[in-house]
C-alpha cells in the first residue's frame, strides 16, 4: 500500500461515479456532459458514494454529512468541503454566477478539487476536530444575565 502519484496515467474513474445517485440527479438540473467532463479532468470529485460510518480514511462533508474515499471538493473561499452531490445542489449550472458559498456566504462560489488529503492533513483535521470538541465540553454554559 504505497503513497505512489500515479503521474501520466489517466485518472480512474469508473463510470458509476461519473453521476450522481438518482435522488440528486432528479431533483438537481445540471449538464451531465459537463459534470462528466469535470470528475474526468479532476476538477471535481468523483461521486462515490457516501458512508454513514466515519473512518480515518474517509472525509466527511459538512452538508449531507456523510463520509467520502478519496477526498472533497474544497470552496476558494473558506476550503470547507463539500461533496459532489451537494455542490450539484447548491451549483446546478456548475458555474459561480450568483451562487454564494453556503459555508461563509461569499458571492462567486467556487470549489477545486485536489484529490485526497495526505496523511498528515488528516491527522491535522482530526486533532483539530479532537480539540474543538474537547474545548466545546469544557466550555461553560455561557451564564444567562437576567
Ligand atoms: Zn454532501
Ligand atoms: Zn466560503
Amino acid at each position: 500500500m504505497g503513497n505512489q502519484a500515479s503521474a501520466g496515467r489517466p485518472p480512474q474513474v469508473s463510470p458509476e461515479h461519473l453521476r450522481p445517485s438518482p435522488k440528486v440527479s432528479q431533483r438537481a438540473e445540471f449538464d451531465e456532459r459537463a459534470l462528466r467532463r469535470a470528475i474526468l479532468e479532476r476538477r471535481l470529485a468523483p461521486c462515490t458514494r457516501g458512508q454513514d460510518e466515519a473512518s480515518p480514511h474517509l472525509d466527511e462533508c459538512p452538508i449531507c454529512m456523510l463520509n467520502f474515499p478519496g477526498g472533497l471538493n474544497r470552496s476558494s473561499c473558506c476550503k470547507q468541503p463539500i461533496c459532489t452531490e451537494c455542490y450539484l445542489q447548491v451549483a446546478p449550472r456548475m458555474s459561480s454566477r450568483g451562487v454564494s458559498c453556503p459555508f461563509c456566504k461569499k458571492d462567486n462560489y467556487t470549489v477545486g478539487y485536489f484529490g485526497p488529503p495526505s496523511a498528515a492533513a488528516r491527522a491535522k483535521a482530526r486533532q483539530e476536530e479532537q480539540l474543538a470538541l474537547a474545548s466545546a465540553r469544557k466550555e461553560p454554559e455561557p451564564a444567562r444575565g437576567n
